[in-house]
């Protein structure tokens, strides 16, 4: 087996900001809301994080600030925390640099801290462009206010904008999302994310699931809504180029590449994963026990994983199928010292047989059948 699965330089880190309004009834992320008072601490914590992970500087080719709501910070926090960034993890020329941002209070003097730090690309938390859809998710922007942000983001001189979008809210009809799909694709963004919603275990969503109080959209619909995606958004000049991901050409995020690709990359903040070399690690979800810990001295690890060379060519394919554009099935032999097909010979053959996976230009991916089995199909590499 060749060594460059495991020795490839790191060049992307993912940093956590857990702050946000308030909790979404949907969100499982790590989230803390009414705890601003945190911030300090929290900007306290990341330094220690930073500098008990690192010797040196590490120069890198794509910084991602995900939360929570990073863009809920001060302008002053931002600040901080930009500096913080820059001095630890510089981003290399042409490097991309995302942040995500809520349109509620994305104000402009957020704006013009975020882009004299460097930040280049802005993932919009949109969501919906449709108000009941907007109030069942319990999001506190409006339709208007995401056309307002984008129009300052653009004067600002941000060029690359993301829109996530959630599809399958309860109550919502197929003629509904397309109604959003429609209105987000006249706002221009250079990227689409699409997400199903779903119910998480320990979400308000959930319990209200449990007790019957909310109903989720049927699953035809939802399949209905999902091919919606992948037909109207290509036509509308946003290839699909991963599963829930749509951009016009050049416009993919790079950072997210990086991880369908298996390759290593840091995360730094509570709940942040990382994965370097064989290791996966995941550090505490707690906000106040990930700072008491750095605080401390201790390490904010709360778990760590140890990938054998088979465990790490079966998550590859996992993370690679993502991808429309397939799996290299060379690379992934020379990288794995194994072939895709190996490592679940019948299911391979099955999925083949079956029309979900299909070798194309010295690749394997999931067909367009395949896209909405594509857990099932991963399943069978496991
Ligand atoms: S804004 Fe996003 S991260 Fe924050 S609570 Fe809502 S869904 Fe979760």
């Amino acid at each position: 087996m060749t060594t460059d699965s495991t020795t490839s330089p790191v060049r992307a880190v993912y940093v956590h900001v857990p702050f946000c309004i308030h909790r979404c009834g949907y969100c499982d992320f790590t989230v803390i809301a009414g705890r601003d008072d945190l911030i300090g601490d929290y900007l306290n914590a990341l330094e220690r994080e930073l500098a008990g992970k690192l010797t040196h500087p590490l120069p890198v080719d794509t910084l991602f600030l995900g939360g929570g709501t990073p863009s809920y910070l001060s302008p002053n926090d931002m600040q901080q925390l930009f500096e913080r960034l820059q001095r630890w993890f510089p981003l290399t020329a042409g490097g991309e640099f995302s942040m995500e941002c809520n349109p509620d209070g994305l104000t402009s003097d957020r704006m013009a801290v975020m882009k004299g730090a460097g930040v280049n690309r802005v993932s919009l938390g949109v969501q919906s462009l449709h108000p009941e859809h907007l109030l069942t998710l319990e999001r506190s922007h409006s339709a208007e206010g995401v056309e307002d942000v984008v129009t300052r983001l653009r004067d600002h001189g941000f060029t690359n904008i993301s829109f996530d979008l959630i599809f399958g809210v309860p109550q919502q009809s197929v003629s509904q999302w397309e109604t959003t799909l429609r209105a987000a694709v006249a706002l221009q963004p250079n990227h689409i994310s699409t997400y199903g919603l779903t119910f998480e275990k320990g979400t308000p969503f959930w319990t209200r699931l449990q007790r019957n109080q909310i109903h989720p959209v049927a699953e035809e619909a939802e399949r209905d809504m999902y091919e919606l995606a992948m037909s109207l958004l290509p036509e509308a000049g946003y290839p699909q180029y991963e599963l829930s991901n749509f951009a016009q050409p050049d416009y993919e995020c790079r950072h997210n590449q990086v991880y369908w690709r298996a390759e290593p990359f840091y995360g730094i903040g509570p709940g942040a994963a990382e994965f370097l070399q064989t290791t996966r690690r995941r550090n505490h979800r707690s906000v106040t026990v990930w700072i008491e810990r750095l605080k401390q001295g201790a390490s904010p690890v709360q778990e760590v994983d140890e990938l054998d060379a088979d465990l790490l060519a079966r998550e590859a394919v996992m993370v690679g199928l993502r991808q429309t554009r397939g799996i290299p099935l060379a690379q992934f032999h020379e990288r794995y010292g194994v072939t895709v097909r190996d490592l679940a010979p019948e299911s391979y053959e099955s999925c083949l047989a079956k029309g979900w996976l299909e070798e194309v230009d010295q690749h394997v991916r999931l067909t367009f059948a395949g896209r909405f089995l594509a857990d099932t199909v991963m399943a069978e590499f496991f």
